[in-house]
């Protein structure tokens, strides 16, 4: 069946017929647990009651409307995003479909803030080796990872790859004749959970603010409370220690708890740089994904589901340290990735195959296994679901 699908993923022969919170059932009746939310999609599981009300609620009005006419449903959820985005200095949002969408229209953003204030040459854009930032082709050339470059070039002109943790390369990198914005992952996801650190945050926003360049954060991983906060980048100050703001700020994957949707989020500098004409998207603030944005922002947004987060992250963590064969594990709320001693793939296909009750997990690498939850998981099934992980590292 799958020769019909160009050949670019690696498949597990499995077909899901439904889904019921942190479980999903294949053609054959058979369970599976998700400690994959479609990487960092279905925050709130499948079947989430308030969220296919919502939806169906809005399929019976309409679908879409285009763009040059507005919905309901797509401005109060750009209220709502705006508003839970404000503590972090955002004041406008632009919305996409997707990923790669939002951080190609964050990269316009910052071009064209440079371009009126400063004139040309002072566009390139530094992002972190090791990190993602999509799959087109100016978002593979904000990708800092080479094995995504093959066969694909020429690209994007105009961005650079640093290392992360290094001040001394990220102040020369911060070149304030030649350089827009500097996009960040607080954490990065696909390279296998990895925080920067405090003081390499600090330096950037101290340097950025200093010179006018642009902090851009990629959340759309590691945000919308994956990590224990609305943002992960929340969780770190600026070069005074005071909360840190964006300047720019992206989101997709979980934004409309698995219907497409993403958001470009502007702060004060930028959130009048576009100006009619300058940038669109047919898809983009679909009243459908709106109506489940508003169910997914309406839920995760408080202080107590927030910590649920965190307190689930530390149960995580805390029953993998006991797993014997993990080297390694890593982790902020319900992020989390772990090293082991053999072949992540082969884990996760053991843990697809498993007979009556698979695990669904990620891999982040050859050897480390990636665990991204819905976050209405309870302490029972991650009991049952390290159990098995336990089982299957034998
Ligand atoms: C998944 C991801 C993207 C790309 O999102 P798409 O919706 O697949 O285009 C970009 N940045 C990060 C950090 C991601 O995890």
């Amino acid at each position: 069946m799958n020769d019909i699908f160009m050949n670019t993923y690696h498949r597990l022969p499995v077909t899901f017929t439904r889904g019921e919170g942190c479980w999903l059932f294949d053609t054959s009746g058979k369970k599976y647990l998700d400690f994959s939310s479609g990487i960092a999609v279905n925050l709130l599981g499948h079947n989430y009651p308030p969220l296919v009300k919502a939806v169906a609620e809005q399929a019976a009005k309409f679908f879409h409307v285009c763009n040059y006419y507005q919905s309901d449903t797509s401005a109060s959820f750009a209220e709502k995003l705006v508003e839970a985005a404000a503590p972090a200095g955002i004041k406008k949002v632009f919305l996409s479909n997707s990923g790669a969408e939002a951080n190609e229209g964050a990269c316009k953003l910052a071009r064209k803030y440079s371009l009126l204030k400063y004139g040309e040459g002072r566009h390139t854009i530094v992002t972190l080796k090791g990190s993602f930032h999509g799959r087109t082709i100016t978002t593979l050339a904000a990708t800092g990872q080479e094995r995504f470059h093959r066969d694909f070039g020429p690209f994007t002109e105009g961005f650079v790859h640093i290392s992360g943790g290094d001040i001394e390369t990220l102040d020369k990198a911060l070149d304030g004749k030649t350089v827009a914005g500097l996009l960040i992952e607080a954490v990065q996801g696909e390279s296998g959970i990895v925080p920067q650190s405090e003081e390499f945050i600090a330096a950037a926003a101290k340097i950025c603010a200093q010179r006018d360049i642009l902090l851009m954060f990629d959340e759309i991983q590691c945000g919308l409370g994956r990590t224990g906060t609305f943002f992960a980048f929340e969780q770190y100050r600026d070069g005074d220690g005071n909360p840190l703001k964006a300047d720019i700020v992206t989101l997709a994957k979980g934004l409309a708890g698995g219907i497409p949707a993403g958001a470009v989020l502007a702060g004060e500098k930028t959130c009048d740089v576009f100006t009619i004409g300058d940038h669109g998207s047919t898809f983009g603030g679909n009243p459908a994904a709106a109506a489940a944005g508003l169910v997914v922002l309406q839920t995760i947004n408080t202080n107590a589901f927030l910590s649920e987060i965190k307190r689930k992250g530390e149960v995580f963590i805390s029953k993998i340290k006991k797993l014997s064969k993990v080297k390694e594990v890593r982790g902020k709320g319900l992020m989390i990735a772990m090293d082991i001693e053999g072949e992540a793939w082969s884990v996760l296909e053991r843990a697809a195959a498993r007979a009556e009750c698979g695990l669904l997990l990620l891999m982040a690498g050859t050897n480390t296994l990636r665990l991204l939850p819905p976050y209405v998981i309870n302490d029972e099934e991650i009991e049952q679901g390290l159990a098995i992980l336990d089982e299957l590292l034998g």
